[in-house]
């Protein structure tokens, strides 16, 4: 049997009258920027995310760049963001001219350590990003109480967490602004690229349209030096059919996660380790080993494929050496970078699939033991 780690197509194929319907309604309509297609999403998205405004953008990238320039990042800023997350939180702060300060993580969490983020403050700091990796959320009021004490601004990187609840409220305005990646592997995922941002602030997404459009809002009268950065009508078009079903797959993503964490629990393996509080979107299940390297060889062995987010810490890539950070800089983004593993988990995955890499595992581990 062979379980890929992710399968992208099934999304489409699932719901594949509906999106053709919708993109054929979007490419006859004659209107191929902005338009209604978008304007509706952007409603959709920001009710089913519990904020009031949300603007859609290129990209995630885009959207935490178009973010961090709303709330005012210029260059020599410093922005306060986790040692161990996706590169593009990292290259958002750089975009700006500004520099991106690392906060190691929880050990058990893996999201950013709150009761870290305190001493890495100087008087530069402008922004704290937290990411809501894998999926899960991070601890928001902690980080919102630090951000309150400083007199700074919250970002939060949502890029892997549609439709993740912190305390019951859907991610999507706890921090001053949230960014949102479309990217097609993502719990929500469009056809090509594509974002978005959500806030409470109309004035942060009336800064955000402004920017995504050469930094106007009346055609060739320019405010700001802006960017071209606009949501595809097509895309919105696709985002607006999968939305609806985006809670039926994050159910289905929660039961496979339920099932690993069962089958797993006294292997030696770490599972990704969850808050009582926390309502994860599980985009990613992650678990670490210290042999993960024979690990995935074992496993890539027995037909299931897998990943591992990320194999570098961002401080150790060459995008990043003029910072002159080290290896043993910061230690647990290291070690996870080196044990994580991130097994097959999504809505299409059938039982017999989920059983297969339970199966494999177990007996990998069990392997590794004896050797
Ligand atoms: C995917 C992702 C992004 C970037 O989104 P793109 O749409 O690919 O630009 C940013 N941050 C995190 C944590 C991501 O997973």
């Amino acid at each position: 049997m062979k379980v890929p780690f992710l399968d992208l197509g099934a999304s489409y194929r699932e719901l594949q009258t509906d999106i053709e319907e919708a993109v054929l309604r979007s490419l006859r309509s004659g209107w191929y920027i902005g338009g209604s297609d978008v304007e509706s999403f952007e409603n959709a998205y920001a009710a089913f995310t519990q904020a009031q405004h949300c603007v859609g953008l290129a990209n995630g990238l885009e959207a935490l760049h178009l973010a961090l320039l709303a709330l005012g990042v210029q260059p020599g800023d410093e922005v306060i963001v986790p040692s161990n997350t996706f590169i593009a939180t990292w290259l958002a702060v750089s975009e700006c001219g500004a520099v991106p300060v690392p906060v190691e993580p929880d050990a058990l969490t893996c999201n950013i350590d709150d009761s870290l983020i305190e001493a890495s403050i100087t008087d530069r700091t402008k922004v704290i990003v937290p990411v809501h990796l894998y999926g899960q959320p991070a601890d928001m009021d902690a980080v919102l109480d630090v951000a309150r004490r400083h007199g700074l601004r919250v970002l939060e990187d949502a890029a892997q967490a549609q439709g993740a609840r912190y305390k019951g409220q859907h991610i999507g305005a706890h921090g001053d602004i949230v960014a949102w990646s479309f990217y097609p592997g993502k719990n929500l995922g469009a056809v090509g690229d594509a974002g978005a941002i959500t806030t409470n602030d109309a004035a942060l997404a009336d800064k955000v349209r402004v920017l995504r459009n050469y930094g106007s809002r009346q055609r060739y009268v320019n405010e700001v030096q802006g960017y071209n950065s606009r949501l595809d009508p097509v895309q919105a078009a696709v985002l607006q059919v999968k939305l609806a079903h985006l809670p039926e797959w994050n159910g289905r993503r929660a039961q496979v996660a339920a099932r690993y964490a069962a089958a797993f629990a006294d292997t030696g393996l770490l599972l990704p380790n969850v808050p009582d509080w926390a309502e994860p979107a599980w985009h990613l299940y992650c678990v670490r080993h210290p042999q993960r390297d024979r690990l995935r060889q074992l496993l890539t062995d027995k037909g299931v494929e897998t990943l591992v987010h990320y194999p570098i810490a961002p401080h150790l890539q060459a995008a990043y050496a003029g910072l002159g950070y080290g290896r043993g800089t910061f230690p647990l983004a290291e070690s996870m970078a080196d044990s994580l593993i991130s097994l097959p988990i999504g809505p299409a995955m059938s039982d017999e699939q989920v059983a297969h890499v339970i199966a494999s595992v177990l007996a990998a581990v069990r392997e590794l033991a004896r050797a």
